[in-house]
């Protein structure tokens, strides 16, 4: 029996997993009650890690898509016929015509993140999307354009604060996201204990909703007008303090001008929360010891995402909150990628290309990849013609999904990096499976960049990689090394090409040149303490972080400044119908957990809620199933009628809507549910980031007739 500590890559919890294994078989795996960071906190989906390496639709080895059925090929067949035909196809229709779009498991897959941009230098294109722009962009732009950097995103020092106000996450579901702490049941807990207060501002009564103090109700997509009505009391009364950093704030008196015309008596109307409520919150806020706002899904995929990421920061700062203890702080992480960029004019491009199709901005080198489907549709130069896929399933995680699975089957070439033959991949020509997460390290260098509190941990693999597989970065490696060599006609031979260096060898150098590194923190010193490495809270780190070209803090950037006069447009629109929102089950992560059978177990949990007012009014009983259409698809499912959703709204979860045919994914199968992705619009977004707008869906809805 022999015991490995690491920690587990499922969700950003990032928490310290014990794992027992014996004769090569894991007999269990449970919290590492030692561990610096999550002290033994698990959530259901951890110790199934087990059944996803067990898991028998798991692939292994390449497969080549011949005629309709897939046979298996060699891997460097592989490689040299993949290469040589992105050669062709770049030949014929330019470099951006081969494209590549990375899920949401590279972030948890330190080899992914430091050798797939070698790859993406090889094939040389501008068409890279990923899913970032499927729900955080607005975080990042926020950060860039106010912090200079686009990874310096603040993140709530929930172990220390008087006061969190939360809009839109659900971190009892999501375990926490943009935030990284294990355990938020007990962080929110112990702000109560500490004589704290927690308020959620959402339109479902969530399950953190049922642990705050306070919960209201906001229809969906109008936060930003509760902001600015937050912030015009805030400006207008008594602070608690003011900011240490006041004298690098940039743009106060601009915003100071913008919130006078936002009275909570003018946005109730338009938000649902009544003028008193939004004067006694921004009251509370400002009066508190310490307080701390926080937004996610719900504000982030919204039309105005990227104004509330900014009215968010704004809120945090002029009331004393930023970089300070129980406010918003900023992690410093032992692999520290900002600080290792050193000082330069910009950092993160925004707007200095655009997609050819719809004419959208990149950002960071990233196109939004609710453009996508258009972008391979698109039969002028520049369309996109092959697709490489890095752990992703967008069919079922992007917005309408049915126009972009209708787009892949146009493809010339598509190439997936993954484990499934799942709704996306079914469409590739090749699918490479890399090896399973516990057959490879792992380091969280994006996590601890977004974590509540400062620690390190090394990942062992648990497994040795069975005989002719391969990792992540060594596809990556091998797919770069044979497109250099397609494009050399054959005068770079793709195995001398390979790379000798292996992420731990990056790893040690990121360390030692880190914060900790002269006080002799290596990768030995991570290995000889299995548990983790702990350097404390966070600490303030303003304005010496700020990577903003004058030094200063920008709280008035002139593109907010711009894409304030849309919001200002869209109040005199008159209210839609039904809104639909999505939702997250903690027994989910997206589409991919849903081949875990002890995972899936019980009633089904892909069904609509709906409000008893709203499901009276559409003659909807509870039990039964109800249509709902949107402008791009209509879809049936069983309804639940709860009170916990606002009327007006109705609420169906993501990630569902898995097919049969084509694909290999028994267990999803059985529960597949429909896809919310068949409603949700590729044309709406925020058109200041570029960031998805699942949430605000107009809807329409009717009762199925019962068979
Ligand atoms: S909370 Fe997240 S990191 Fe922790 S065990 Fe669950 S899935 Fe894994």
């Amino acid at each position: 029996m022999g015991t490995v500590y690491r920690s587990c890559t499922l969700c950003e919890a990032i928490c310290g997993l014990e794992i027992k294994v014996e004769d090569g078989v894991i007999k269990g795996i449970r919290g590492d009650s030692a561990d610096v960071f999550s002290h033994g906190h698990i959530c259901p989906k951890g110790p199934e890690l087990k059944a996803i390496h067990e898991d028998p639709d798991r692939l292994k080895f390449p497969l080549k898509r011949v005629g309709d059925k897939w046979e298996q090929v060699a891997w460097e067949t592989a490689f040299s016929e993949i290469a040589a035909r992105l050669h062709v196809i770049q030949t014929a229709s330019g470099q951006d015509s081969v494209a590549y779009y990375a899920g949401n498991p590279n972030v948890h897959n330190y080899g992914s993140l430091l050798f797939a941009p070698r790859l993406m230098k090889a094939i040389k294109t501008r068409n890279i999307y990923s899913a970032t722009s499927v729900d955080q962009l607005p975080h990042h732009f926020a950060a860039l354009k106010m912090f200079g950097h686009p990874l310096l995103v603040p993140v709530p020092d929930v172990d220390r604060t008087d006061y969190f106000l939360i809009l839109g996450a659900n971190p009892m579901a999501s375990n926490g996201s943009m935030m990284t702490a294990p355990d938020m049941r007990g962080r929110m807990k112990g702000i109560q204990k500490r004589g704290g207060k927690i308020v959620v501002v959402d339109p479902r009564k969530t399950e953190t909703a049922d642990l705050a103090d306070e919960h209201v109700f906001v229809r969906p997509g109008k936060d930003v007008y509760f902001l600015l009505s937050i912030l015009h009391v805030v400006l207008a009364g008594e602070k608690k303090k003011t900011s240490r950093l006041e004298s690098i704030f940039q743009g106060a008196d601009f915003v100071r001008s913008l919130v006078q015309d936002y009275s909570p008596e003018k946005t109730q109307a338009h938000t649902g929360i009544s003028a008193e409520t939004t004067r006694r919150i921004a009251t509370q806020f400002a009066q508190a010891k310490s307080a701390v706002a926080y937004g996610r899904i719900g504000v982030s995929t919204q039309t105005f995402g990227g104004l509330c990421h900014w009215l968010i920061n704004v809120l945090n700062a002029i009331t004393g909150n930023l970089d300070e203890p129980g406010g918003a702080m900023f992690s410093l992480p032992a692999v520290d990628t900002i600080a290792a960029e050193g000082k330069r004019e910009s950092f993160g491009s925004f707007d200095s290309y655009r997609s050819k199709a719809r004419n959208l901005p990149e950002f960071g080198g990233e196109l939004p990849v609710s453009a996508l489907a258009d972008e391979i549709l698109f039969q002028g130069e520049g369309g996109v013609r092959a697709l490489i896929t890095s752990a992703g399933n967008p069919v079922l995680s992007t917005p309408n999904g049915g126009k972009l699975a209708q787009a892949l089957e146009s493809l010339q070439l598509m190439v997936s990096i993954d484990i499934y033959l799942n709704e996306t991949t079914k469409y590739a020509h090749y699918i490479l499976p890399p090896t399973s997460p516990l057959e490879h390290d792992h380091y969280d260098i994006v996590f601890n960049m977004l974590a509540v509190r400062n620690t390190a941990r090394y990942s062992p693999p648990v497994f040795d990689p069975p005989a002719g597989t391969m990792h992540d970065w060594e596809i990556f490696t091998a797919l770069t090394a044979a497109m250099e060599e397609a494009r050399s006609g054959g005068a770079k031979k793709a195995s001398s090409a390979r790379a000798k260096i292996k992420p731990t060898d990056f790893l040690d150098r990121m360390l030692k040149s880190g914060p900790y590194g002269s006080n002799g923190l290596n990768f030995q010193k991570l290995v000889e303490n299995p548990h983790g490495v702990d350097f404390g809270p966070l600490v303030p780190v303003l304005p010496a972080r700020l990577k903003t070209i004058d030094g200063q803090i920008d709280l008035a950037p002139d593109l907010m400044r711009r894409d304030i006069e849309r919001a200002r447009e869209a109040m005199k629109e008159t209210p839609a119908g039904m809104i639909l929102i999505g939702r997250r089950n903690l027994r989910d992560n997206n589409s991919w957990m849903h081949n875990i059978p002890r995972l899936m177990n019980g009633s089904p949990r892909c069904t609509l809620f709906i409000h008893p007012e709203d499901a009276a009014k559409f003659g909807i009983s509870d039990g039964h199933e109800a249509i709902v259409r949107s402008r791009v698809g209509e879809i049936r499912l069983p309804v639940e009628i709860v009170e916990e959703i606002m009327p007006g709204v109705v609420s169906i979860p993501h990630g569902y809507g898995h097919k049969k045919s084509g694909t290999k994914m028994s267990t999803a199968q059985k529960h597949a549910g429909v896809s919310i992705n068949d409603l949700t619009d590729d044309s709406s977004l925020d058109e200041l980031t570029g960031n998805a707008a699942f949430n605000g869906v107009p809807v329409e809805i009717r009762a199925a007739s019962v068979s």
